[in-house]
């Protein structure tokens, strides 16, 4: 017997008809003898209406508190329909939303943006595994939580993926499925490129890389909750089946990856190689990086500007690098010197904190460096990483230090 948190899309509810689909695939589930909770985002475009009537009647007025309350309103009501649906296929739910003792969504007072509290949250769903164990299937309202003094907030737009994975990982579910309105994650957008194919399978690292970098797919959020034992997919509507196959989302394979600190192991060699206007070369940085492929030379970081491009290589490998580049530099017109520069410790920090609403995140990590004089050779950021360069012999302290701040 699985337990399976599934969690249904604005557009798979949108209409009477889809909901009883929906409601079908998950008595289905039920009645192989599996344990279904149920997730459900607001009918269609709901929020957005409710958000277009309030601000054409209040404007700058409405507070954020009222705000949460009234797009609430989507999910009050989706959850609803949903349960009462499900009963009317003769099997026992109930909807749970944060009027409800059972809520287990609890968060800080936020009413926009609201922060999880993951310990409070984790045990009181134990309610909901009571339920479960009842043979009832419980219709969480997606998107919303429960502030300190008992008021609605919600987790952001987009939110209902969070209480999905969420709630998977408290009631240690053995699924996720997120059922929405397309086939699963594609090579790209098939909107701009015509051949974009479906994935069978994606890490939750490139998941997550993806998300952040603005695919609609998933909220970036909801991968911290995922646990390397569940397994999860996304799958589209249209079948009507939750056994449908869509992407599987696989992973964490790295114990606290998404958030993590780590130093690589040995030395990276810093080599600079400068020249006039190089960035306006076309082929220039190919022919750095073929000639150093070639001689089976991995790079680790590049990092380019107008004049300069400097390139990040284990310093076994850096003595050969280094020859190999001052070749190049003698036969390329507008290369004209290099230096090999000192060794580097290469400390990579992963956060899912750096997705942008944290302004000064990477000050906060930069600072206890500054304040400790270790120099920072080189910095080099991506909305999920951040990779730090400093002297090798700064390397284990730099790297407490970092540790300090992100725990
Ligand atoms: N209904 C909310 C929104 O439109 C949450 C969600 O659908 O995930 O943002
Ligand atoms: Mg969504």
């Amino acid at each position: 017997m699985d337990l399976i948190v599934v969690k249904f899309g604005g557009t798979s509810v949108g209409d009477g008809s889809r909901i009883k689909k929906a409601a079908q695939s998950v008595v289905n589930e039920y009645m192989k003898g599996n344990q279904v909770v149920v997730v459900v985002s607001a009918v269609n475009k709901t929020t957005d209406e409710l958000l277009g009537l309030s601000n054409d009647a209040i404007g700058g007025n409405l507070t954020d508190k009222q705000k949460a309350e009234i797009m609430a309103m989507g999910e009050l009501t989706s959850a609803r329909l949903f349960s009462a649906t499900i009963e009317s296929l003769g099997v026992k739910s109930e909807f749970i939303d944060p009027y409800n003792d059972l809520w287990p969504i609890i968060t800080d007072s936020n009413s926009l943006e609201a922060k999880i509290d993951f310990k409070t949250t984790n045990k009181k769903s134990d309610g909901i595994k009571n339920l479960v164990n009842q043979g009832i299937i419980p219709v969480i309202c997606g998107f919303l939580g429960k502030g300190p003094s008992g008021e609605i907030t919600t987790l952001g737009r987009g939110g209902s993926d969070i209480s999905a994975f969420l709630m998977g990982h408290c009631l240690e579910a053995n699924e996720i499925i997120i059922v929405t309105d397309v086939d699963g994650v594609m090579s790209t957008d098939p909107n701009k490129i015509e051949d974009a194919i479906l994935l069978d399978e994606i890490s939750v690292e490139e998941m997550r890389d993806l998300a952040t970098h603005g695919a609609q797919v998933l909220h970036p959020h909801a991968l911290r909750y995922k646990d390397p034992l569940i397994t999860a997919k996304i799958i589209n509507f249209a079948h009507g089946d939750l056994t449908a196959k869509g992407t599987r989302i696989v992973g964490p394979f790295e114990k606290d990856m998404l958030k993590s600190v780590s130093v690589h192991k040995n030395p990276i060699s810093l080599i600079a190689i400068v020249g006039e206007g190089m960035l306006k070369k076309v082929g220039l940085l190919a022919k750095i990086t073929n000639c150093l492929a070639d001689n089976r030379i991995n790079i680790f970081g590049i990092s380019a500007g107008q004049n300069s491009i400097t390139a990040f290589v284990d310093k076994q490998d850096s003595e050969k690098a280094y020859h190999i580049l001052h070749n190049l530099v003698i036969e390329t017109d507008v290369l004209s010197s290099l230096s090999l520069g000192t060794d580097t410790a290469m400390i990579t920090v992963v956060s899912p904190d750096f997705t942008g609403e944290t302004p000064g995140i990477i000050s906060n990590i930069t600072e206890p460096l500054r304040k400790n004089n270790i120099n920072i050779v080189e910095i080099s950021s991506s909305q999920t990483a951040v990779v730090l360069y400093v002297d090798w012999k700064d390397g284990e302290k730099a790297f407490n230090l970092v540790k300090g701040v992100l725990e």
